[in-house]
This record gives structure tokens, sequence and C-alpha cells, in this order.
């Protein structure tokens, strides 16, 4: 963080300071006792399941200089008192990112923030110093503690915007103030906070109310929500990206090959210019991630060139669509990081890119709400469409998925007869084999792929 001092804070979080400290230097705020520095400020908040005022012992004795605290506390610290601990955060984080001033981008999407993060990141670090969301500090809490490790070196800022519920992206890019915004793409996931697709693209829609009067909105033209947002956007300067190659857009991507380790290469084509890109991570859909990058990145000042290099400095994320070779004649995806539709479907394309006998092992997405069968049902028919070959589902939705596919494989409760139905089909099988493994989090599919590689 800057260093600044308590009375600063004070005035920042509309606070008052009770104590006789106004000038006490402070370089750090926490949240958590347990990771703490000495000489740090402490700020409570409260949850549904906990009171961040009942440790306000424990954090003087971890060597706190001061408090924020919304709750009358027994302490010899400093106190400053405000009306709302999380509030005072987010204006906190606010006035610590209006002081440093950097460059700032704010990514949402229903799938590929982090990755987009990543590489705008991985661009622009190229140019100077970056601060960016640390993995998924995205929401109301995260995001503005992401702002108070900014640093005076900082020229960019690369933030991940996420949404649980309607109005958090408003606050969020509010306290951002991004100079550039993007919705990667918006499709069903967390449904049950926001009853529709349509809620999900309002939701995303908050991000663009942070921008400025200067401030440049990027939009994915293939999105069925594209319209919907440009309808928002009228004042506003507006950038498109084509990820799907559908449309006419400010950004695509033409010549795209694919590789043996599922990474893309493709000609970038923009206002700026035309470059070669070859990425490092795997997925077709890691094109339209570029792109979008490229726009976000181009805005704030780097060069294709800049684009080009960062883009191919990037490292693998693990559980990310890997690609692993097992045998001569086993390939192993995996994909088991997360999943919901718009993933799933991504990552079938990436399949349908690969030639010989394409498996999909699938677990259930979660938090689809009440059309979740819909949505495994419409999973299923895509991967027959793509030219999938064996499904294999676990869990208890995909077993929609599988009803609809209805060719070689099937559905299974435990692992055991999933791994055995597999061999049996696939080891008399003479030609390369792509295997997907793929699911929510807490589907836990990386047990699957753990079983695969252990039995090969
Ligand atoms: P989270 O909500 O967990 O923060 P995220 O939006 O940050 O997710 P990533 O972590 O970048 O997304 O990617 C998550 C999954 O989505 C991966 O499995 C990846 O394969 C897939 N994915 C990434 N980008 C896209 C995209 N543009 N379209 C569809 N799927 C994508
Ligand atoms: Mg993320």
């Amino acid at each position: 963080m800057i260093t600044t001092t308590l009375s600063w804070i004070a005035e920042k979080v509309n606070g008052k300071l009770v104590g006789t400290a106004a000038d006490t230097e402070v370089c750090s705020v926490s949240t958590d006792t347990r990771t703490l520095e000495a000489g740090a400020v402490y700020l409570a908040l409260k949850g549904p399941n906990f009171n961040g005022h009942d440790f306000v012992e424990t954090a003087e004795k971890a060597g706190a200089s001061a408090v924020i605290a919304s709750e009358e506390i027994v302490t010899s610290l400093p106190v400053i008192l405000v009306k709302d601990t999380k509030e005072a955060l987010g204006a906190l984080g606010a006035a610590v990112k209006a002081q440093v001033a950097p460059k700032t981008i704010a990514i949402t999407g229903s799938s590929g923030k982090t990755t987009v993060k990543e590489m705008c990141a991985a661009i622009l670090a190229r140019r100077g110093n970056v601060l960016a969301t640390k993995g998924n500090f995205n929401n109301d809490i995260g995001v503005p503690l992401t702002m108070l490790r900014l640093e005076p070196q900082h020229e960019y800022a690369v933030m991940e915007l996420g949404a649980n519920h309607l109005g958090e992206i408003a606050y969020t890019t509010d306290l951002v103030k991004p100079d550039v915004a993007t919705i990667v793409n918006a499709a069903a996931s967390h449904l049950e906070g926001f009853g529709s697709l349509l809620g999900v693209a309002r939701a995303k829609s908050e991000i663009f109310k942070g921008l400025g009067s200067d401030g440049v909105a990027v939009v994915n033209i293939d999105s069925q929500f594209a319209e919907f947002w440009q309808g928002k956007l009228k004042q506003t300067k507006t950038l498109t990206f084509s990820p799907e190659q559908k449309n006419d857009a400010d950004f695509k991507a033409q010549d795209i090959t694919i590789g043996l380790d599922g990474c893309a290469a493709f000609q970038l084509v923009c206002p700026q210019g035309e470059i070669a890109i070859q990425l490092t991570i795997p997925g077709i859909h890691n094109v339209g991630n570029a792109l979008v990058a490229a726009a976000l990145t181009l805005q704030v000042g780097a060069t294709l060139e800049n684009v080009r290099d960062g883009l191919l400095a990037m490292k693998q994320v693990s559980g990310r669509l890997n690609v692993k070779q097992l045998t001569e004649q086993v390939r192993l995806l995996d994909d088991t990081y997360n999943a919901n539709v718009a993933s799933v479907n991504a990552a079938i394309d990436t399949l349908s890119s690969f030639s010989g006998i394409r498996v999909l092992v699938l677990g259930d997405m979660k938090e689809l709400g009440e059309q979740a069968r819909f949505y495994h049902e419409q999973v299923g028919e895509y991967a027959k469409q793509k030219g999938i070959n064996h499904l294999y589902t676990m869990g208890v939705l995909s077993q929609s998925a599988s009803a609809v596919f209805n060719e070689n494989g099937g559905h299974f409760s435990d692992i055991e007869s999933l791994l055995t139905a597999m061999e049996n089909d696939l080891l008399v099988q003479q030609r390369d084999i792509s295997i997907l493994v793929k699911g929510s989090r807490s589907s836990k599919m990386e047990r699957v792929v753990e079983a695969i590689e252990a039995s090969t």
C-alpha cells in the first residue's frame, strides 16, 4: 500500500479518529489477524458467520497499529470509528487507487475473467509495473483489498470483477473507476443468483457504469447480448471483438490454427494493424480471450509487439485445459478447474479440433437453478453435434447430457465403474484418443484425471 497516516485514512473513510495518533504512519491495512503484519491497521469486517470485532485483541497482539471498527470495542489502540466497515474498506481502496492513479482495466464475464486478466497483466508487464487481482479476489471485499495493494510504482491495474448478486459489480466498478472495461461473455452460470440469462447479462453490464466520460467499453459482438450492452453505451466510446469470428469487429482473428498441444496461433487484425500471435495456453476459446486482452491493453498504451510478446510469455495454469500426452496414443485434456455451459462448449470445441477418437468425461455443472437439466441436455447435444465419439458422465445432473447424447459412453455413479467402462470401450481402439475431463469445482473431476493417469 502507499504510506499514509491515520488522519488521512479517517478522512477517506468518513470516520472519526479516537485517540491521539493522527500522524502515525501506516503502510498496510489488514482484515485478517492471521496474516496481519506488525504496524498494519486492522479493519474489522462482519460476515454472516463471523464478526471481526471479536478479534481486536488478537490483532493488537499481532502488532496492529490501529483499528477501523463500527462497534464499541475495548482496546488501547487508536480507533477509527465508521458506520460500516465494509464500506470503509471500499472507500479506502478507492482513495488509494485515486492517489496512485494507474491506468486501469476492469474485466467481468461468465468465463475467462482470470485468463483475460492474466493476459492483460502479461502484456502490460512489457511496458511497466502492473498490479493485477490475485487469484479470484474479485468480489466486493476482494476488489478493494486488491486496490489497497497498489503502490506508487504501479502504472497499470488489471482488475477482475465477479458477481454473485445484482449490484455487486455496480459497487466494485464504482470503486475501481476503470479507464477501459469489458464483459468477456455472458452464459449460464450462477443462474441461481440472477434468475435468468438476461439477469446475468444485466448484472455484468453494471461494469460499464464505472467508466468516466473518456472511458472505453469493449463489447463481445458475437454475444446474444451485444445489442443489449451497446444500447447502454450510447454515450461511451465502444470497441468490439469477435471471439467466434461470426461478425465484423474492431478486433478479429484470421487464419486460426491449433497445435497438437491445443494452443492456437492466429493473425490479430485490429485498428492498430496486424500481427501474428502464438498462444501458449491451450483452447480455441483463448483466441477470443486474446482478442479482448489486446483491445483492453492497446487502449491503455500497449503496442502490438507488446501484445504478441506478452501472450507468448504466458504460463499455463493448472487444471485449465492442460494437455498431457499420457501414452503415444492417449492424450488427456485436464479442464477440471470449473465448468459452466460456455466453458464446457469451449472445451468441446478444442476437443473436436483433435483427430482420432474424442472422449468427453463430464461431471455436473452446478448453480444452474431450475433449468439445470435443460443446460445439461444442451451440452450433450453440442457434444454430439461437434463429433465427440464417447460421452461418459458422472454425478446427478449430467445424466441428462448422457441421455441426449445417447451413443457410446453412459452415466456412472462412481469413478471405478466409469473407468472400467472407459477401459473396456477404449482399450480396443487402434487410433489416437483424446480424453477431455471437465466439471464444476464441487464435482471434483480431478479425481478422474488422477485415476486415468494412474491407470495408464
Ligand atoms: P471464475 O468465475 O472461477 O473466476 P473466470 O471467469 O475467471 O472464472 P477462468 O478462470 O479464466 O474464468 O476460466 C475458467 C474456465 O472457463 C476454464 O475452464 C476455461 O477453460 C473456460 N474459459 C476461459 N475462457 C473462456 C471463454 N472465453 N469462453 C468460454 N469458456 C472459457
Ligand atoms: Mg476468475
